[in-house]
C-alpha cells in the first residue's frame, strides 16, 4: 500500500526535538522568525539535563547562580511566549530520508516536517547505584567544570580511567584539598599524557581494582562504600564530592543508520554549522559535541541550528 502525502498545511516548517538549552534556544530563534517551531521535549528529561541538578552559577545572565529547572523553566516560557507549540511527547521513530520528514511520537501520532532539528543530548553514564540519584547535586555530579568550584578545600573523588576522568580530577586539583581517582582496572585507559599528568599530581591519589558499592550519607554525600574487586576487600571513602567520568552516549537511536555519526557516537555537522549529512536535518548540542558540553554552548548551538534552519527554509520556498 502506498502512503498518501500529507496535505500541505499537515506539514510543519520546523521540529525541534528535544528541549534542554539547545532546542528550546532553537525554539526561541525560530519562533521569532515565525517559522511556527514544534518542540517534542520528549517524557523522560523534559527540560534537559539541567532539570537534575541544583545550582547552576556559569549560565551567563545570573549573577547570583539559578537553579537547573528555574533557569529551564525561562527557556521555555521564552520560547512559549514567541508562539512555539511545545508538546511533552517523546519522538520514538524518524523518517529523516524522505521529505518532508516524517515524525512517529510515543502516543502514535505522525509528523511531518520541512527540517528537524536534532537536539536530543547526551546521557551521562551512571554507576547505577541508588544513592547516585538522591545525591545528584548533592555531591554527585557528572560535570567538574560545573561543579567543582562547590568543593574548594574539601575531599572529593573521581570515578574512571579514561581521558575525560583524568582532565575532570585534574580540573578538580584547582579546588579541592585531595582527589581521589577510583579505578576498576590496574592502569589507565586515558592518553600517556594525560596519565602522567594525573599520576604525578601531589594532590591526586589513585585506588587501583576498586569499584564504588553504595553511597551514603545525611542531605548530602558523606560516604563511599568501596570494595577492592581482586582481593573482594570492603572499605570506605569519607569525601563531599563524586564524579561520575566513565563515559556518556550521545542520544542517536532515532536517526542510526540514517545520519553520519562519529566514532564517538556524536552527529557529524559540517563544519560551523548545524548541518548533518541529510539535507534539511540539522542538529545541535551535546548530541554534536564531545567536547564541551555545557549549556551555554549546547544554547549557541541551538540557535547555530536555527538560523541554519532559516536560511534552509528560504531557499526551498
Ligand atoms: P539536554 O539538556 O541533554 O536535553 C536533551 C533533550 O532531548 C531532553 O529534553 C530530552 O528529553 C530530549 N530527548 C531525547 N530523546 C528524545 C526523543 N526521542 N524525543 C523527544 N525528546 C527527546 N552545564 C552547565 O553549563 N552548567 C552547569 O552547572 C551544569 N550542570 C550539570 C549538572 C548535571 C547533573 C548534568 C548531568 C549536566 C550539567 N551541565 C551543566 C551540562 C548541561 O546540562 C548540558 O551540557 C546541556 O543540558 C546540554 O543541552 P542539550 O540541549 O544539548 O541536551
Amino acid at each position: 500500500m502506498t502512503e498518501t502525502a500529507p496535505a500541505s498545511e499537515n506539514i510543519h516548517d520546523v521540529v525541534i526535538i528535544g528541549s534542554g538549552p539547545a532546542g528550546y534556544t532553537a525554539a526561541i530563534y525560530t519562533a521569532r522568525a515565525s517559522l511556527n517551531p514544534v518542540v517534542f521535549t520528549g517524557s523522560v528529561t523534559a527540560g534537559g539535563e539541567l532539570m537534575n541538578t541544583t545550582d547552576v552559577e556559569n549560565f551567563p545572565g545570573f549573577p547570583e547562580g539559578i537553579l537547573g529547572p528555574e533557569l529551564m523553566g525561562h527557556l521555555e516560557a521564552q520560547a512559549r511566549r514567541f508562539g512555539a507549540d511545545i508538546q511533552y511527547e517523546d519522538v520514538v521513530e524518524a523518517d529523516l530520508q524522505v521529505q518532508p520528514k516524517k515524525l512517529t511520537l510515543g502516543n502514535g501520532d505522525v509528523h511531518y516536517a520541512r527540517s528537524v532539528i536534532l537536539a536530543t543530548g547526551s546521557a551521562y553514564r551512571e554507576l547505577g547505584l541508588d544513592g547516585e540519584k538522591r545525591f545528584s547535586g548533592h555531591g554527585v555530579s557528572w560535570c567538574a567544570t560545573c561543579d567543582g568550584f562547590f568543593f574548594r578545600d574539601q575531599n572529593v573523588a573521581v570515578v574512571g580511567g579514561g581521558d575525560s576522568a583524568m582532565e575532570e580530577a585534574l580540573f578538580l586539583t584547582k579546588f579541592a584539598d585531595k582527589v581521589t581517582v577510583i579505578h576498576r582496572r590496574d592502569e589507565l585507559r586515558a592518553s600517556q599524557i594525560m596519565a602522567d599528568r594525573a599520576l604525578q599530581h601531589p594532590k591526586i591519589e589513585f585506588l587501583w581494582n576498586t569499584g564504588v558499592e553504595d553511597l551514603t550519607g545525611e542531605d548530602k554525600l558523606q560516604t563511599a562504600h568501596l570494595r577492592n574487586l581482586k582481593t573482594g576487600e570492603a572499605s570506605t571513602l569519607d569525601i563531599t564530592g563524586l564524579f561520575v567520568a566513565i563515559g556518556q552516549d550521545p542520544r542517536t537511536e532515532l536517526v542510526k543508520g540514517q545520519l553520519d555519526l562519529h566514532d564517538d557516537g556524536t552527529i557529524a555537522v559540517q563544519g560551523r554549522t548545524s548541518k548533518t549529512s541529510l539535507a534539511g536535518v540539522f542538529a545541535a548540542g551535546d548530541v554534536i559535541d564531545g567536547t564541551y558540553r555545557q549549556a551555554i554552548t549546547a544554547a549557541g548551538s541551538g540557535c547555530v541550528a536555527a538560523q541554519d534552519v532559516e536560511h534552509y527554509l528560504a531557499d526551498l520556498n
